[in-house]
């Protein structure tokens, strides 16, 4: 089997996933991650230590494998474009994910094919603000957001005048504010020979625009997930992708919807696919990277959520003190019928994401899926 060696640029709990499955799949991964800390680092066969956007780092993962793949987009794409030159084999391809690095790139790409976002442009002044988006607004870093860390709602001009004053606004990017009904995530896959897999839909909540839980399938009409999945495969066949994106998208009151964000890698929408699925989001990348043919995207039962293990909204506390009570409150997680945890070993820090619970629902448990979402994230946030 061509790819029997893979290395990932990036070592974070997406690679410590995908490593997981490597193993099963009979594939040696092989990461490249700046720290020993990196969660992936204790299960990877092997480790190549740079940042992401180094591409000499990326050179010597390259000797020591047959394909790279992604699990982090901060890459400089120009100094891997001269690797691909050298005959490094990227999958996904360098050209699938160079409209996509930059938000405001992305934004454009998306209007080209014809995929509905939001309307954006580039940030000019505040009178273009009042003319042609009104308050509240969306400003984004167009470049190395994530966790919401780079997008801004505004409110109003004092909001404006508080974030010029703390960052250069002029090169940012804006969009309309979209009063969303829900927020709605699909994994897709696509491989050489141009198969291509989608999951159900997901629906996703964010709190402070950072992802607390999904719950999948997403409660939505035919007809949205007709247009979800449509959309989906629209966007790897243009892209010609070999391996596994995320998009993210908005659904509004009518039913419209937009895309948010494509994240050119597996994404926390498709953790559940990890307990949930016969083929996870990580054996799904590795699965399409290799040459393999894909594998079923069903679920195993009739749904499954998840909930993100956010570090505690404190600092104060002792260190060993907080990671006993983050390990008593694992525990009594464990004891929700079907629950499974999934700690990805990272050091503690207030909203970081230090883990997740998937709970397996059967077709009864489905309409229970909110209280049960209430149930984990009172054991992990209450009593502090
Ligand atoms: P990141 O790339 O850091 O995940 P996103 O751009 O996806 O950031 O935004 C994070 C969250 O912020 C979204 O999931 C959503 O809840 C909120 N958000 C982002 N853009 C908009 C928008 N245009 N209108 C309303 N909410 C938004």
């Amino acid at each position: 089997m061509k790819g029997k060696q893979v290395g990932v640029i990036g070592g974070g709990q997406l690679a410590w996933m995908m490593a997981a499955e490597a193993s099963k799949l009979g594939i040696e991964l092989i990461v490249q991650t700046p720290s020993q800390e990196d969660p992936a680092v204790s299960r990877a066969n092997d480790v190549v230590y740079g940042n992401i956007d180094d591409a000499i780092t990326t050179a010597k993962l390259a000797q020591m494998c047959d394909i790279v793949t992604f699990e982090n987009e901060f890459i400089d794409l120009e100094a891997l474009q001269q690797l691909a030159q050298t005959g490094v084999c990227f999958r996904p391809s360098l050209d699938s994910l160079t409209p996509l690095l930059d938000k405001y790139d992305q934004r454009n790409y998306l209007q080209k094919i014809n995929v509905p976002t939001p309307k954006f442009g580039l940030y000019s002044s505040p009178e273009n603000i009042v003319a042609n988006y009104g308050f509240p607004v969306v400003l984004k870093a167009r470049r190395h957001g994530y966790d919401g860390q780079g997008t801004f709602i505004i409110k109003d001009i004092e909001g404006l005048n508080k974030l010029a004053a703390k960052i250069p606004i002029q090169e940012l990017l804006i969009e309309e504010f979209v009063p969303f009904e829900r927020e709605l995530g699909i994994i897709a896959a696509r491989n050489e020979l141009g198969a291509i897999a989608v999951y159900p839909v997901t629906e996703t909540f964010q709190k402070n625009q950072v992802c607390h839980w999904t719950i999948t399938p997403a409660d939505v009409t035919e007809e949205v997930e007709t247009k979800v999945k449509a959309i989906a495969r629209t966007i790897m066949e243009k892209l010609n992708v070999i391996g596994v994106f995320g998009i993210e998208f908005f659904l509004t009151k009518d039913n419209r919807v937009l895309v948010n964000e494509i994240a050119p890698r597996t994404h926390n929408s498709g953790h559940y696919t990890l307990d949930g699925c016969h083929t996870s989001q990580f054996a799904m990348q590795l699965q399409a990277v290799t040459g393999m043919s894909l594998g079923s995207t069903e679920l195993k039962s009739a749904g499954a959520l998840i909930v993100n293990l956010l570090g505690f909204e404190e600092s104060d506390s002792d260190y060993q003190e907080k990671r006993d009570r983050e390990a008593s409150r694992r525990h009594r997680i464990l004891e929700i019928s079907n629950s499974l945890v999934h700690w990805y070993g990272k050091s503690s820090r207030p909203g970081r994401k230090l883990g997740h619970v998937t709970v397996i629902l059967n077709k009864e448990e489905l309409t229970q899926a909110k209280s049960i979402i209430e149930q984990i994230e009172s054991i992990w946030y209450g009593n502090k």
